[in-house]
């Protein structure tokens, strides 16, 4: 072997053993964040489309107490049907999730006058329901639109008679003393496994009639269904309150090393 072959080896048996033994040591570096976590509360998920353990269920398929003005929306084959006036949930709610199933009548009348409902996040913010299979609307008013706002992503609408399911993730608008807005609502949401509302950040309120616009109100209020003159159904309404992992930062983020030392976790190390 020459001295050149030997160099070349012991080069190539230093690359197969010491690389690994550089990345062990390089990966027995542990980020610690310097936040002491609570546990997240365990659930259980329930079945698909159902409540998990912790949600508010507003209507199970036959009971329409968790609504005030509901005597007049009749109640059939599980489902609540729009009629007489919009409901209000007895419940208020700030930031949520909610899960809610539809249904629009046989089509008849055209635009916004077919299978007319709509979810109302605070009883202010609405969320379109419509009857949008194959029924032309302006966009920002079709199922899924945040009414006069934005339209939905896709029209992932089934025909009517069919089910629908909105998964709508809700962060309550928060206001300032003065009445000025501190940081707007947004929504998330889900039709029929599609996303159709990507934090969406709202302009205010939603009326046909004039801007969107935010006025101060308070942290929580209910959830309405709104009775639009058309027979839409309802089944399967949920909700769950939701909030951000809870812990506390008790010191500044840091590095442990394998001997136990700790350094300071610079941002980009
Ligand atoms: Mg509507």
């Amino acid at each position: 072997m020459t001295s050149r072959e030997s160099i070349i080896r012991l080069i190539r048996l230093a690359v197969v053993f010491l690389v690994p033994v550089i990345s062990v040591r390089v990966s027995a570096d542990e980020y610690l964040a310097g936040i002491v976590w609570e546990e997240p509360p365990i659930i259980s998920p329930g079945q698909a489309g159902g409540p998990p353990s912790d949600a508010i269920v507003l209507f199970d398929g036959t009971d329409v107490s968790a609504w005030d003005n509901a005597d007049h929306w009749k109640v059939e084959d599980g489902a609540m049907i729009s009629g007489g006036g919009d409901v209000r949930s007895k419940a208020s709610f700030g930031d949520c999730q909610l899960h809610i199933e539809w249904s629009t009548p046989p089509a008849e009348g055209d635009g916004q006058a077919r299978g007319n409902s709509g979810v109302f996040l605070m009883a202010i913010y609405e969320i379109q329901v419509l009857d949008s299979f194959d029924n032309k609307t302006y966009f920002d008013g079709q199922a899924g639109a945040i009414y006069k706002q934005t339209p939905p992503q896709v029209n992932a609408m089934r025909p009517p008679g069919e089910w629908n399911v909105y998964d709508i993730i809700w962060t309550a608008p928060r206001f300032n003393d003065d009445g000025s807005v501190k940081s707007p609502a947004y929504m998330t949401a889900i039709h029929n496994s599609a996303l159709i509302l990507n934090h969406y950040e709202l302009k205010g309120d939603t009326p046909y009639h004039r801007a969107p616009e935010y006025e101060k109100h308070a942290d929580r209020l209910p959830i309405s269904l709104q009775d639009h003159g058309n027979p839409v159904r309802f089944r399967n309404i949920w909700v769950r309150e939701i909030g951000a992992a809870k812990g506390e930062q008790t010191r500044a983020p840091f590095i442990l090393n394998e001997k136990g030392e700790e350094r300071p976790a610079n941002a980009g190390e």
